[in-house]
């Protein structure tokens, strides 16, 4: 099947693939189903695919016979290419003439290097295409039946980060800052130092009794959550990764909202 029919690109006024030009798409999280009517044309125009480890296998298969597939990403915190290999691939790909898909989970600017990579295309004059994507922070907390924002908890959200590019806790995190600003925090990568998180969080005024809901393989068949209070973060053992962890009430909409059924709907489509 090709990800993209001419007549719906053409009703929508999709933009061309040109050669030469590097389209830097965010695949969503989990669902394939999730991606942009945008990333399904790049991925049926595409020469040549660099796509990261969260990206779901069914997604690929939608790319054209001939294109190359190039995984170029980080698994399980092996640095499997580095950052500046994959911006001068990008490079070097797009001026031989390709039509380069840069293909990342969720959303390509949000924790996702994308930002980092269109600078080195600007830098070496490559033509770019910025595609967002949905984000695991809203859209995988979204099939958990978790609400990034509601009317009746909070009218603010912090993105964290429980990563830096060493893989420690970010050291430019300002914790009293973050840890009373918003009622909803959503952190990315913070499975492996949460215990840490948690802590300085406290230490910084948080309320040890505020809901936790850590969500695993979100937007996926093995979706998984696991709620607890901030004070017993340190002790959840086994999270899966990727995981998300939220912070703040909102979690409690799932009592209500939590909808999704992976199950069914594989049985629906046998
Ligand atoms: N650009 C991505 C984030 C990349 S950082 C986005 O916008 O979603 C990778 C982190 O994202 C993971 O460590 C995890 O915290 C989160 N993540 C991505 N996909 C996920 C999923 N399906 N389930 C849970 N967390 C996910």
């Amino acid at each position: 099947m090709r990800a993209m029919d001419a007549k719906t690109a053409a009703l929508l006024n999709l933009p061309s693939f040109d050669k030469g030009w590097v389209w830097l798409v965010g695949g969503g999280p989990g669902d394939p189903g999730l991606i942009t009517a945008l990333g399904l044309k790049a991925l049926a125009d595409a020469d040549i695919i660099l796509h990261d480890a969260l990206i779901d296998e069914r997604l690929l298969a939608l790319t054209h016979p001939g294109a190359e597939l190039i995984f170029a990403g980080k698994r399980a915190g092996v640095k499997s290419c580095k950052q500046d290999e994959i911006s001068d691939m990008l490079v070097r790909l797009a001026k031989a003439g390709q039509r380069v898909l840069r293909l990342k989970g969720g959303d390509p600017f949000v924790f996702g290097r994308g930002g980092e990579e269109a600078q080195a295309l600007a830098r070496a004059r490559v033509p770019f295409r910025i595609v967002p994507g949905i984000t695991a922070g809203i859209g995988g907390l979204a099939y958990a039946g978790i609400p990034v924002t509601h009317r009746d908890t909070n009218h603010a959200v912090i993105f964290l980060t429980g990563h830096d590019e060493t893989g420690e806790l970010p050291q430019s995190v300002d914790w009293a800052a973050v840890a009373t600003a918003a009622p909803v925090i959503v952190m990315f990568m913070a499975v492996k130092h949460l215990g840490a998180i948690a802590e300085r969080l406290v230490a910084a005024g948080r309320d040890p009794r505020d809901r936790l809901a850590v969500v695993s393989h979100a937007a996926l068949p093995g979706q998984r959550v696991v709620e607890a209070t901030l004070a017993e973060a340190a002790t959840l053992v086994g999270l899966e990764t990727p995981a998300l962890v939220v912070l703040g009430p909102v979690s409690r909409y799932r009592e209500v909202l939590d909808w999704y059924r992976p199950e069914l709907r594989s049985n629906a489509l046998g």
